[in-house]
């Protein structure tokens, strides 16, 4: 009966190793092959006869690469690619076989052909990478578009809706912590007879020089907004009204000495400005900015080339 089952079991053990899709080899203790299945055989293109008994080394001359990592080891599992054209991966396993006293007695090796499976992971990881750097372009799009939205297209500073935002928080900020902050309007002086006198393009550049001029002599806190047309604002955190018109007359000092570039020539140009501030001249953003414009009249009014602060009681 024992005897019976026994044999029933090497016969079943049998027919599945026969039916496996994986390679598989046993080896003895002198690391010769002492078994192979249907597959091995298949893969090798070899009949049974031309494997067993013989040295692996010799068996796989043709892939050297598949078993030479596998002697001498414990358990190990790998993935090896053969130079076959098309290139193919198998998963190698090599478990030793041990007797009662830990000795080896040889060892199944089990191959099988992951090429498939390789090529999807491969396809995978390649798409993955494509939609992650979808995603990268995506995000320095969208961070783009928000930039190109708060800046003035033409001097690169901010626009009337980032400073009308700005504004309206830099107010409630002010109010909330009891600090004041200033506003500044400039208007560059006779700007249409520069454009009359040196054309469009330049009285453009003369616009990016002014741009640029604010953003070289404001500080980092300070918000530099082109309000339209050749009109600028600048609003000043945390500046009183002294500060702000003291700041603003430097500005004004510098920018009348500076050589503006026009196309091959250079040439001069000033600003007049008005100074209001926070909450001094008034409480709220829409009177601040009317306050300030109200300044840049008077300076207008009094000759250009001037920096004027809100006076009440003065306004036309
Ligand atoms: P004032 O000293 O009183 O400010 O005189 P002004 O000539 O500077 O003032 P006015 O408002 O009469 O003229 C402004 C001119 O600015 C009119 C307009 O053609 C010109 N302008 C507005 N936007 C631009 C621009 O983007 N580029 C150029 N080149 N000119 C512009
Ligand atoms: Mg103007
Ligand atoms: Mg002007």
């Amino acid at each position: 009966m024992n005897g019976t089952i026994t044999n029933i079991i090497r016969i079943a053990r049998g027919k599945v190793m026969e039916h496996l899709p994986e390679m598989v080899f046993v080896l003895d203790a002198n690391e010769t092959i002492i078994d192979a299945n249907a597959v091995a055989q298949k893969w090798l293109g070899k009949p049974l006869e031309q494997i067993l008994g013989r040295d692996p080394i010799e068996v796989f001359r043709e892939w050297p690469q598949l078993l030479q990592r596998f002697f001498f080891m414990e358990y190990h599992r790998e993935e090896v690619e053969l130079p076959s054209d098309p290139a193919r991966t198998f998963e190698v396993i090599s478990t030793p076989i041990l007797n009662n006293d830990g000795n080896l007695e040889g060892r199944v090796i089990l191959a099988y052909d992951i090429t498939a499976r390789k090529k999807l992971e491969n396809q995978l990881t390649t798409a993955n990478r494509e939609l992650q750097n979808q995603l990268e372009e995506n995000e320095r799009l969208r961070a783009q578009l928000q930039e190109q939205a708060i800046r003035d297209p033409l001097t690169g500073v901010f626009n009337r809706r980032y400073f009308t935002e700005a504004l309206e928080s830099e107010t409630a900020r002010a109010a909330r912590e009891n600090i004041p902050f200033s506003l500044i309007i400039l208007d560059v002086d006779h700007f249409k007879k520069v454009n009359d006198t040196y054309g469009h393009k330049c009285g453009d550049q003369v616009l990016k020089s002014l741009a640029s001029f604010l953003l070289e002599n404001t500080r980092r806190s300070d918000i530099v907004c082109r309000f339209g047309g050749e009109e600028f604002v600048v609003l000043m955190p945390d500046a009183a009204v002294v500060d702000a018109h003291d700041r603003a007359e430097l500005f004004r000092k510098k920018f009348e000495v500076l050589l503006l570039a026009c196309d091959d020539r250079q040439i001069h140009a000033t600003f007049s400005a008005g100074v209001a501030s926070f909450p001094t001249h008034a409480g709220s953003g829409e009177a601040l900015l009317a306050a300030a414009d109200d300044a840049l009249y008077r300076s207008k009014a009094g000759g250009r080339n001037r920096v004027s602060i809100f006076e009440v009681g003065n306004s036309e």
